[in-house]
């Protein structure tokens, strides 16, 4: 069954957005659904690497290997881990030291270094570091598709335009076959309602673009990595291992079913060469999220606010003048100032969790 392998791109220059997460268990979850897989390691700290239990500087090969654009053999550069049919090109520290030496010129170093490698596997991902240097820009010469990982957070739109353009850049001059494999929301927590926010407005406005798979915030993900596993290794049963499982599936049956041709039809529209569209796009969802994000105390229901953290209680109000450390925060409620009075929302927090709060006024001295 042996066909062309596709190769994908896990990007954003956002650090701590679920990059390298997504390329161990994702990479991980298609092996054990029978895929044949090959991550390479394209981040200088080699964390897609040690997550999956291996000690990058005991190796002989690594990733270096590729750029240094000798002649090669990829082959020679592969290794195995310990989840069913996945291998690894493992990063190398070294790496960062390879990126002064890139520029223009040697942007397909990747695409040509892997060449041979096309046809061996199923899938082939490339876990980017989190930048824009030549390193990521390599990483999407050599590939198809590129996965968008998304904090769902506030300030998860950050830094998506300049992204997008860059990846249409790329698309125009050297890769006219670059797509938007999708953005995948991850560490979702549905019990905040801005998390739900952030995904009704990015699905309003990408459509189809936006994975079906939302992957949640679980415990078992973050703590595979320092067992040197993949969670699917870790604790299969674990949400994150289904979450995984399924965005797996998702992206196989992209391959061949008919979703692909309408996501292959919108992918074009926001990839086209007028940047204003990708501006108009963006634009319309950053100023509904400043909505959410400045939300005014007096529209407040404040019994919403029991069991939230501090960390949300600034997220939701968008206030942030109170010490971390004290237990009372105190906001000050500017409409309701009468002649004499000021109002003031007191908030008790305890163990980090709102447990009480009250509106108090005083007269003004
Ligand atoms: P990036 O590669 O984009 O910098 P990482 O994949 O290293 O981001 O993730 C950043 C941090 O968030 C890590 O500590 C990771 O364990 C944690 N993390 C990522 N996804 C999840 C998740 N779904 N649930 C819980 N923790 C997560
Ligand atoms: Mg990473």
């Amino acid at each position: 069954h042996m066909s062309l392998s596709k190769i994908i791109a896990i990007a954003n220059q956002k650090g701590g957005v679920g990059k390298t997460t997504t390329a161990i268990n994702l990479s991980s979850a298609l092996g054990i659904l029978e895929q044949k897989v090959l991550l390479i390691d394209a981040d200088p700290q080699a964390n897609a690497t040690s997550g999956l239990g291996i000690l990058s500087k005991n190796l002989a090969v690594s990733i270096v290997n590729l750029f240094q654009g000798d002649d090669i053999n990829a082959e020679q550069c592969i290794i195995k881990t310990h989840s069913p049919n996945l291998k690894i090109i493992p990063g190398s520290l070294k790496l960062s030291k390879f990126e002064i030496n890139l520029n223009n010129s040697n942007l397909n170093r990747l695409k040509l270094a892997i060449k041979t490698l096309r046809g061996k596997f199923d899938f082939i991902l490339i876990d980017c570091s989190s930048s824009l240097g030549y390193l990521t820009l390599n990483s999407f010469v050599a590939s198809d598709s590129i996965i968008i990982p998304l904090q769902c957070e506030f300030y998860a739109m950050d830094g998506l335009r300049n992204l997008l353009t860059t990846i249409k850049r790329i698309k125009k001059m050297f890769n006219s076959k670059l797509t938007i494999e999708g953005i995948l929301m991850t560490m979702y927590d549905n019990r905040l309602t801005h998390n739900r926010h952030i995904i009704n407005e990015l699905k309003t406005n990408f459509k189809d673009l936006i994975f079906k798979t939302i992957i949640k915030r679980n415990t078992s993900i973050s703590e595979a990595p320092s067992f040197g596993m993949s969670v699917l290794n870790y604790k299969i049963n674990s949400e994150g291992s289904s979450n995984y499982l399924n965005l797996s599936r998702e992206i196989m049956n992209n391959q061949t079913s008919k979703r692909q041709k309408s996501l292959a039809k919108k992918i074009p529209e926001i990839l086209k060469d007028n940047e204003e569209d990708i501006s108009n796009i963006l634009t319309s969802i950053e100023r509904n999220l400043d909505y959410f994000r400045s939300v005014s105390l007096k529209d407040k229901k404040f019994d919403q606010l029991i069991g939230y953290t501090k960390k949300e209680v600034i997220i939701y109000f968008g206030l942030e003048y109170n010490d971390i450390h004290s237990n009372t925060w105190m906001y000050y409620i500017t409409n309701k100032v009468s002649l004499f009075k000021k109002n003031y929302l007191y908030i008790f927090f305890f163990q980090n969790k709102v447990i009480e709060f009250k509106l108090r006024r005083f007269k003004l001295s």
